[in-house]
C-alpha cells in the first residue's frame, strides 16, 4: 500500500544510537567496587558497547543465547544492557540476594553462556561455578589490575577491560526482529521456584516510552537520574532505557546503598529524580534527618515494589520538597503497571485528600489494561471499595514463562497479578494485600496495608508488618509486628490505641509483638512468609 509510513522494528540498540547522536556529551557517573568514582559520557558508553558486542562474537555467542550478569548500577552493567540484546542475544540479570541454590537453579534453567560479575560476589560465583555446568565462560567486571585468581572456576576466568581493548568499535546493530528476546528476569519465587520472564525488544521500547511520560516516571533530558532500584532485578524499572532516550545524565552508586552513601551522591551529582524501594528510602530518610539536612536538588522520587507508607510520603514531600510518585508493578510486566499521579480535577483537592490519594498505587500506563475481579471471574466496580483480583494485559505483560515446560499462566487473556486491589471511579487502583498475604477475620478481608500504614503513622514505629495468625473464633486475626526506632520506651497498648479512629474497630490488630529485625527477600521487600512461619500461632493457645 502506498503512503504508508516507514517501518522499523522497536529495538533496544536504536535507544543507545539515539543516545550517543543526539546526547553523546550526556554524562554518566559511577561509583565503582573499585572504590573510585568513574565518569565517562553516552558517546563513550556507545562506542564500549559495540567493543563489547563484537567481543561477544570473539566468544562463540550466538543470538537467542542467553547471558548472565550479577552486577550492580554501574556503566559496565549499562553496556552490558545494550551490547548484549543489541547484539540479538539475551541479557539474563541476576539477582544476587537470591540463595547460592537458587541462583544455581536460574542459571541453569536459563542455560546462560557466559556469566559476567562485579568482584563483590567473586565468592558467591565460586560457589555457584561448583554447582553449575552451563556458563563455561566467567567474565570478571574490571581491569586487569583488579582481576581475581582464577583456581576455583568450572571454566574459563575473562577479563572485562581485556575483552573491550582486545575488540573493535565498529560494530553495525542487526536489524533484529522486534519480537525477539531482549532480556531475562525471574521472579525472586517466594512460592516455588522462580518463574523466568522473558522481555522482547519491542515490549521494552513501549514500556520506555510509556514510563517515560511526564505523567509516569517524568523523565527529561533536563534530569540527573539516580537509579536505586537495581539493574538485577526487571531492569531497574526501565531507568536504563529512559535515561537514554530522553538523554538524562545517570548516576550509578554501585554497592553502596546505605543512607548516607546515598545522600551523599545525591548532593554531589545534584541528582534530580531516583527510584527504589520504600526500605531504602527509609534508610536515606533516617540519614537526612539525624543530620537535620535537606535536599538541594532532589524533585521527585519514584516509591514502589511493595506499599509506600503515608508517613514517608509525608517526609519525602512536607519536610523535603521531594514529591512521591507511588508505582505499582512486578517482574511479569517489564515492570511498571500504574503510577500514582494526579488528575486535573485531584490537584486542587485539600492536602489530606491528595496525600490519601498518593497512597494508592495509582492508574494505568497506556499501554497497559487492568481489571478486578471476583471469585467466579466476574468484573467487579471501579467504586474504590470492592477488593478483587486484580488482572492486567497489555503490550508489556508476560503471556508465557521461559521453559516449555511451564504453562500459560494467563485467564482469558488477562495476566492474572495475585495482588488484591480496589478502583476507584477515576481509575486508581489501590492494592489492599497479595492473596497468598491476606488476612480473612470472620469471612471478611482486613488489608494488612492499610495497618501498616497507620502504624507508621506513630513517630516511634521504624518498620511495621502486619500478618494473619490463625485465631481459634475468628479464623485469622491481624497481629501487628513492628521495630521501634532506638531508644523508644513505646509500649503494644499505647501503639493499639493509636489505630482508634483511624481504622474500623475490628481492623485494629489484636496483639503488637516487638521485634528487633524483620527478615527482607531479595528484593528488599518482608518476607512476610517466614513471619508467618514464626507468629502465625500467636493466638492459638499453647
Ligand atoms: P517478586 O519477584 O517477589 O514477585 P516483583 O518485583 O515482581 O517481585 O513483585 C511484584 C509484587 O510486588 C506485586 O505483585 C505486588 O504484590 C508488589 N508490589 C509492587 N509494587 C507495589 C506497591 N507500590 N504497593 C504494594 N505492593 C506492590
Amino acid at each position: 500500500m502506498q503512503g504508508l509510513m516507514m517501518q522499523q522494528p522497536l529495538l533496544v540498540a536504536s535507544l543507545l544510537t539515539h543516545a550517543e547522536r543526539h546526547h553523546g556529551e550526556q554524562k554518566i557517573v559511577s561509583r565503582r567496587v573499585e572504590g573510585d568514582v568513574h565518569r565517562y559520557t553516552y558517546r563513550q558508553l556507545a562506542k564500549r558497547a559495540r567493543r563489547m558486542a563484537n567481543a561477544l562474537g570473539t566468544l562463540g555467542v550466538k543470538r537467542g543465547e542467553r547471558i548472565g550478569t550479577l552486577a550492580w548500577n554501574g556503566y559496565r552493567h549499562m553496556e552490558l544492557y545494550f551490547a548484549v540484546s543489541g547484539s540479538g542475544s539475551v541479557l539474563h540479570t541476576l539477582n544476587p540476594r537470591l540463595h547460592v541454590d537458587q541462583l544455581a537453579y536460574i542459571i541453569e534453567h536459563a542455560e546462560d553462556r557466559v556469566l559476567f560479575f562485579d568482584l563483590t560476589f567473586l565468592p558467591l560465583i565460586e560457589s555457584v561455578a561448583r554447582r553449575v555446568k552451563s556458563p563455561k565462560v566467567f567474565v570478571a567486571m574490571t581491569d586487569r589490575a583488579h582481576m581475581p585468581q582464577a583456581d576455583d572456576f568450572g571454566g574459563m576466568l575473562m577479563c572485562y577491560e581485556d575483552l573491550i581493548e582486545q575488540s573493535d568499535d565498529v560494530f553495525e546493530w542487526p536489524l533484529l526482529d522486534e519480537n525477539s528476546a531482549s532480556s531475562l528476569c525471574y521472579t525472586s519465587g517466594t512460592t516455588g521456584n522462580p518463574k523466568g520472564v522473558l522481555y522482547s525488544h519491542r515490549s521494552t521500547v513501549l514500556h520506555t516510552y510509556a514510563a517515560a511520560l511526564p505523567d509516569a516516571m517524568n523523565c527529561s533530558a533536563r534530569d540527573v537520574i539516580l537509579p536505586v532500584v537495581p539493574m538485577f532485578h526487571v531492569n531497574a524499572w526501565g531507568l536504563p532505557y529512559i535515561a537514554c532516550m530522553v538523554g538524562a545524565k545517570l548516576v550509578f552508586p554501585g554497592p553502596a546503598l546505605d543512607g548516607k552513601s546515598l545522600y551523599e551522591l545525591i548532593e554531589q551529582e545534584q541528582v534530580t529524580m531516583s527510584a527504589g524501594v520504600p526500605t531504602v528510602w527509609q534508610g536515606l530518610l533516617a540519614h537526612v534527618d539525624a543530620l537535620g539536612a535537606t535536599f538541594s536538588s532532589m524533585r521527585r522520587t519514584v516509591i514502589g515494589g511493595a506499599p509506600c507508607p503515608t508517613a514517608m510520603t509525608d517526609a519525602f514531600q512536607n519536610r523535603h520538597q521531594v514529591e512521591v510518585l507511588h508505582a505499582w508493578g512486578m517482574t511479569e510486566l517489564s515492570p511498571i503497571g500504574t503510577i500514582c499521579s494526579f488528575k486535573a480535577h485531584q490537584q486542587s483537592l485539600p492536602m489530606p485528600q491528595r496525600h490519601a490519594l498518593q497512597a494508592k498505587q495509582g492508574r494505568s500506563l497506556c499501554g497497559i489494561d487492568m481489571r478486578i475481579v471476583d471469585a467466579n471471574g466476574d468484573e467487579l466496580p471501579w467504586d474504590g471499595e470492592s477488593p478483587g483480583d486484580l488482572q492486567v494485559r497489555g503490550h508489556w505483560v508476560t503471556q508465557q514463562y521461559f521453559g516449555a515446560d511451564v504453562v500459560s499462566p494467563l485467564c482469558d487473556g488477562w495476566f492474572p497479578t495475585g495482588d488484591i486491589a480496589t478502583i476507584d471511579r477515576d481509575g486508581f487502583m489501590q492494592i489492599t494485600d497479595r492473596s497468598k498475604d491476606v488476612i480473612k477475620s470472620g469471612g471478611e478481608w482486613i488489608s494488612s496495608a492499610a495497618i501498616e500504614n497507620v502504624a507508621y503513622l506513630h513517630p516511634e514505629v521504624s518498620m511495621a508488618v502486619c500478618i494473619a495468625a490463625r485465631h481459634p473464633k475468628w479464623d485469622e486475626r491481624p497481629l501487628l509486628l513492628v521495630v521501634k526506632k532506638s531508644g523508644s520506651e513505646l509500649a503494644g497498648d499505647e501503639l493499639l490505641s493509636f489505630f482508634n479512629g483511624r481504622v474500623a474497630r475490628w481492623w485494629t490488630p489484636d496483639a503488637v509483638v516487638f521485634v528487633e529485625t524483620v527478615p527482607l527477600g531479595a528484593t528488599g521487600k518482608v518476607l512476610k512468609n517466614q513471619l508467618r512461619d514464626q507468629f502465625g500461632e500467636y493466638y492459638l493457645p499453647a
